[in-house]
C-alpha cells in the first residue's frame, strides 16, 4: 500500500453511491477516485478514471494508482478481484453477490431464512416446489437488483415459462415469508473489529424497488436481535467498512432476505439524520480512522424513480434535503432522494403520494 497523509480511496463503480462517498469523503479529508465510464454521475464531484470493470488488468492498473479499493456494487465480476487492496474482502463479496451462497452462510451463522432450494434446469422444480410450497418466487443467483431477476410464480405450471424468462441461469425458488414489515441493519466495522450500528430501519417497496425508508423503526427487542445478527456475520467474514442486512419481521422474528457489501439505499437518510452518515463511516472504516457515532434523529427518505420532482412539488415540505443525483430521466432509474424530519404517518403518506 502507498502511503500519502491523504488516504486516497478507488472506488470501483461511478454512480450515485460513488457520488456520496466522494461528498463524505471531502468532509474528512479522503480523496475518492472512480472508476467508471463517461458521464457516470459521480464524474460530477469526483475524478473519474476510465476502466472496463470486467477488464482485470484495467482494474488491477486502476488499483496501483490508489492507496485502496472499495466497490458500490456487489454485481462485479468476482475474477477482477482477486489479489486487490479491497474491502470489503472479496470473499464477502463473493457471498453477497449469490443467493445460494448467501442463504446458507446467514444459516451458517444461525439467522433464519425463507425457505429456499436451488434450481439449474426445468426439471428441478417440482423438488424445489417440494421445499418452498407455492406461491414462490424465482430468482436469479446472480445480478439481481431492483427486482430484476425475480418471477412470482402461483403455480407449478408457471415454472418452465419462469426459466425462460429469468435466461435459463442458476436460480434458487425462495418460499412467500408472510412477513409484518420489511426492516434492515447497516452497521459499520473498523479494521480493529470495532462495530457500530444505525438503528433498525423501515422500507417500503413497490415493483422491487425501494419507495421509502423511515427511521428508526423502534423496537429494542428486534434491534437487539439484529445487531446480534450483524455482529456474528461481520466477524465470521472478517469484514471491514458498511455492511447492510434486510430482514423481514415475522412476529417476533428477523428473516433474513438478503445483504449488501457496501453503502445501501436504506441508508441515506443518514447524511442528514445521523451524526456519521453510512458514506463518512465507511471511508472511516476501510482507511483506518476512528468511527464516528451513529446517534439519530428520526428521519424519512424519500427515493425519485424516474424523475426528480420539482422545486415547486417539493417547496411546500419542511426540513426537507434535495439529493439530485443529475441522471438522466428513465422510469425505474433511482435518479436521486429526498430526506425530512420524520413527521405523523399521515404526513409521510401524503408525501408519498405527491411525489411517488
Ligand atoms: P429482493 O431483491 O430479494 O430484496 O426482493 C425485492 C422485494 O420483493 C423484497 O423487498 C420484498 O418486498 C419482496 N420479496 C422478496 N423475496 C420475498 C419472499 N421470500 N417473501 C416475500 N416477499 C419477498
Amino acid at each position: 500500500m502507498k502511503t500519502s497523509l491523504r488516504p486516497r480511496v478507488g472506488v470501483l463503480g461511478a454512480g450515485q453511491l460513488a457520488l456520496m462517498l466522494a461528498q463524505a469523503g471531502k468532509q474528512i479529508d479522503v480523496a475518492v477516485i472512480c472508476a467508471g465510464q463517461p458521464g457516470d454521475c459521480a464524474e460530477q464531484i469526483a475524478p473519474l478514471v476510465v476502466v472496463d470493470l470486467n477488464d482485470a488488468a484495467a482494474v488491477a492498473a486502476f488499483a496501483a494508482s490508489v492507496d485502496l479499493l472499495t466497490i458500490e456494487s456487489e454485481n462485479i465480476n468476482a475474477d477482477v478481484l482477486h489479489g486487490l487492496n479491497l474491502y470489503p474482502n472479496a470473499q464477502a463479496i463473493g457471498i453477497a453477490q449469490d443467493r445460494l451462497l448467501e442463504k446458507q452462510f446467514f444459516e451458517s451463522c444461525g439467522i433464519g431464512v425463507a425457505p429456499y432450494a436451488a434450481v439449474d434446469g426445468v426439471d428441478d422444480f417440482d423438488r424445489a416446489f417440494a421445499a418452498t410450497g407455492l406461491p414462490a418466487i424465482l430468482k436469479t443467483r446472480r445480478m439481481g437488483y431492483d427486482g430484476k431477476g425475480q418471477v412470482r410464480l402461483q403455480r407449478a405450471e408457471e415454472a418452465a415459462a419462469a426459466w425462460e424468462e429469468v435466461g435459463r441461469v442458476p436460480c434458487i425458488v425462495e418460499g412467500m415469508v408472510p412477513f409484518d414489515a420489511e426492516v434492515s441493519l447497516i452497521a459499520a466495522r473498523d479494521r480493529a473489529g470495532k462495530i457500530v450500528f444505525y438503528p433498525l430501519i423501515q422500507n417500503f417497496h413497490r415493483e422491487g424497488i425501494l419507495r421509502t425508508s423511515i427511521a428508526p423503526y423502534a423496537d429494542a427487542a428486534l434491534q437487539h436481535k439484529a445487531e446480534a445478527y450483524m455482529a456474528g456475520l461481520l466477524e465470521k467474514l472478517d469484514y471491514v467498512g458498511i455492511l447492510a442486512v434486510e430482514f423481514f419481521v415475522v412476529k417476533e422474528e428477523l428473516v433474513a432476505n438478503e445483504m449488501a457489501p457496501r453503502v445501501h439505499n436504506s441508508g441515506h437518510w443518514t447524511i442528514e439524520g445521523s451524526r456519521t452518515s453510512q458514506f463518512e463511516n465507511h471511508l472511516r472504516a476501510i482507511t483506518g480512522m476512528e468511527l464516528g457515532g451513529t446517534d439519530s434523529e428520526p428521519t424519512v427518505m424519500l427515493n425519485c424513480i424516474g424523475t426528480m420532482p420539482s422545486e415547486e412539488e417539493t417547496a411546500g415540505f419542511p426540513a426537507l434535503y434535495r439529493h439530485d443525483y443529475g441522471k438522466e430521466s428513465r422510469p425505474g432509474r433511482k435518479v436521486g432522494h429526498l430526506t425530512c424530519a420524520a413527521a405523523e404517518t399521515a404526513t409521510i403518506e401524503e408525501w408519498q403520494k405527491r411525489l411517488q
